[in-house]
């Protein structure tokens, strides 16, 4: 028989489907560099005021606790995390919390030169960037920004710094990209980089509701005019997208289809959002509040049993689909994308 503490480390977050929850992503920051017109509301909107972030200890001590119950994977966004100041020091520490076995990123790329080399060296050795677009007008349109060529550097740059493998995330919006899904795909018979095309979800007061989502069959067959894809088998590890490879190409293409066949069967996430909220599903409200007990003195044992709990009320599967577009409240940069 077990003792108690020994029971205690064995314990798992297995929800009531039976899915193991080893996956935990983390909103550090609701602040982004860019107002990405599909994401943040193009009203004024508030940001979350500093005290109600979480701070970096707090973060690291739920991410201690979760890794306890068996997380082993983490990976931080935002906003955009590389506006917040000594990132790279809470990535390092990050990396020493026992039983975590990855830290990851996903970052809009803007802020990677002058960080990168730092973030490798705190151990960091995936990294997700996002980008919408090849053409620096059009990055301006999209994003408000005029920084095409800082986010292309950063790829560069962390390409020559071995990063692997190194994500693209492509949101595909009709009418916005939809032109530029082959020069994408493209990118993967030249790069070693993976390609992920996404399904644009309707989050929050950025939601395009009235525009027809683009959805992943549809991009394939634009793709398909680059030569035969073929499928690549899943890994147990492996993340929502459906992955594919171009003959003799060094990267890989992926569709991430949370509208058009949602992944929720095999979903091994929980998130933390910059508030100090967990939640269990990215496309549901539901959210339970971690940040209060941390600043009221709750002790581990509580905190992971809030956890457990929280887990135990996780949906079998979200409602959003290509029929149903009713969006889900709050903003995708304050939830963690
Ligand atoms: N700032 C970082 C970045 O740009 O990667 C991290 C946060 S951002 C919210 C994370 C990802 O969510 C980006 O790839 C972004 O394109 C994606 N995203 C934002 N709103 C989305 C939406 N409504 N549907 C699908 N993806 C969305």
């Amino acid at each position: 028989m077990l003792k108690p503490e020994q029971q205690a480390s064995e314990q798992k977050l297995i929800d009531s489907y039976q899915r193991r929850l080893n996956y935990l992503r983390i909103s550090i920051t609701d602040r982004c560099n860019l107002r990405c017109s599909y994401c943040q509301p193009q009203t004024p909107f508030r940001v979350l005021p500093h005290q109600e972030i979480l701070r970096y200890e707090e973060i690291q001590r739920i991410v201690a606790i979760a890794a306890t119950l068996g997380v082993t994977k983490v990976r931080v966004t935002g906003g955009e995390p590389l506006v917040r100041k000594g990132i790279c020091g809470f990535l390092d520490r990050l990396g020493r919390i026992n039983r975590l076995r990855d830290v990851s990123l996903t970052t809009n790329g803007v802020l990677l030169p002058p960080n990168v080399s730092k973030i490798r060296s705190a151990g960091v050795k995936r990294i997700n960037v996002s980008l919408d677009t090849l053409q620096a007008a059009k990055f301006k349109q999209i994003t408000g920004r005029d920084a095409f060529e800082h986010a292309w550097e950063g790829i560069m740059a962390a390409r020559r710094l071995g990063f692997a493998p190194i994500k693209i995330n492509v949101v595909a919006l009709k009418g916005v990209n939809d032109d530029e899904l082959t020069a994408f795909a493209e990118l993967s018979q030249t790069y070693p980089f993976h390609i992920r095309f996404i399904e644009h979800m309707p989050i929050g007061d950025a939601c395009r509701t009235t525009a027809e989502p683009l959805l992943a069959p549809e991009i394939k067959k634009h793709v398909s005019v680059l030569g035969r894809l073929k499928p690549i088998a899943r890994k147990s590890d492996d993340g929502p997208a459906e992955r594919y490879a171009f003959d003799n190409a060094p990267g890989e293409i992926g569709f991430i289809r949370p509208l058009s066949r949602h992944f929720c069967g095999a979903c091994n996430r929980i998130r933390l959002t910059a508030a100090g909220q967990l939640r269990t599903c990215l496309l549901s409200d539901h959210q339970v509040d971690l940040k209060a007990p941390l600043r009221g003195n709750a002790t581990d044992a509580e905190i992971k049993d809030i956890i457990v709990k929280a887990i135990s009320k996780k949906n079998r599967a979200h409602k959003l689909s290509a029929c149903n577009l009713k969006g889900v409240s709050g903003r995708m940069s304050a939830i963690g994308g």
